[in-house]
């Protein structure tokens, strides 16, 4: 008997829920399409959180808690499956949460913060303005939020705007399980590895890091070398990956 918790099992009620939420209008027909790539990227790193990811999570909370205006943006795919994970986050590293979105309405905005607010996070909503230099909505963003974060966490990003995030001189720390996309290489640190994966340990690093540990992974970050890692485990799974049997319950 497989047990539920077993990762097939898992992106099944993923799944799921995600339909659900894109019926009730918070992700999109293209953020269904954009999850599927991820879980493509995924089933190559054994569905499982890597040793170098693992050094990407701690970076993580060491750039959060050392930045003077943390922000994590959120887009409808991570307040649908990580709200409350976001909402430990911003606990553990006293970051804003604000909502950018690349199909944006007002309707749609007021969704996902709603979601965000009842699974515990405090959302900050004032008046936005189309303050980024993108031809599209994710140039929406608040003044005193976004814009003026010097550290900007963000899940699932498209390459257009972390690369207008780097320009305008910010730390950008992105969640990408696609190693090779123009968000994970333009990035100042990208932790390939899956939303709900990274983010609880990114909180539990954001409570114990010492102020040494803290500078240690600072001042060794080297995105280069994490996004290298990611592919050679991907890399070396492909190249073994007809030597082990099929895993019980992948069908
Ligand atoms: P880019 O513009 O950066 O080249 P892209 O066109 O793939 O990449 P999007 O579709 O906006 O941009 O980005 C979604 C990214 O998020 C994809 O690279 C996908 O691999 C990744 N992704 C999707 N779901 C998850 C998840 N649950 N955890 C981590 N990453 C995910």
């Amino acid at each position: 008997m497989i047990p539920l918790s077993h990762p097939r099992y898992r992106s099944l009620v993923t799944r799921e829920r995600l339909a659900q939420y894109a019926k009730e209008g918070i992700v999109t027909l293209e953020g269904l399409t954009a999850h599927g790539r991820g879980e493509a990227f995924d089933y190559l790193l054994g569905e499982r959180t890597t040793d170098s990811a693992i050094v990407a999570e701690r970076t993580a909370a060491a750039l959060l808690l050392r930045a003077r205006h943390p922000v994590i943006s959120v887009n409808g795919n991570t307040a649908a499956l990580a709200a409350p994970e976001i909402a430990a986050l911003q606990k553990a590293s006293g970051a804003l949460v604000e909502v950018n979105l690349f199909h944006r309405t007002e309707e749609r905005v007021r969704l996902i913060e709603n979601l965000l607010r009842k699974a515990g996070s405090e959302v900050f909503s004032g008046e936005a303005e189309q303050l980024l230099p993108l031809p599209h909505d994710r140039a929406w963003c608040r003044r005193d939020g976004m814009y003026a974060a010097d550290v900007v966490l963000v899940p699932l990003e498209d390459g257009d705007r972390c690369g207008v995030l780097m320009d305008m001189g910010k730390t950008v720390i992105a969640i990408d399980l696609n190693p090779l996309s123009r968000t994970a290489r333009t990035a100042t640190l990208t932790i390939v590895d899956e939303l709900t994966r990274a983010l609880p340990r990114i909180t539990g690093a954001c409570q114990d890091l010492s102020a040494a540990d803290q500078d240690r992974l600072i001042a060794s970050l080297n995105n280069n070398y994490l996004l290298s890692d990611a592919i050679r485990e991907m890399t070396g799974r492909l190249s073994h990956a007809l030597d082990r049997e099929v895993p019980p319950g992948h069908v």
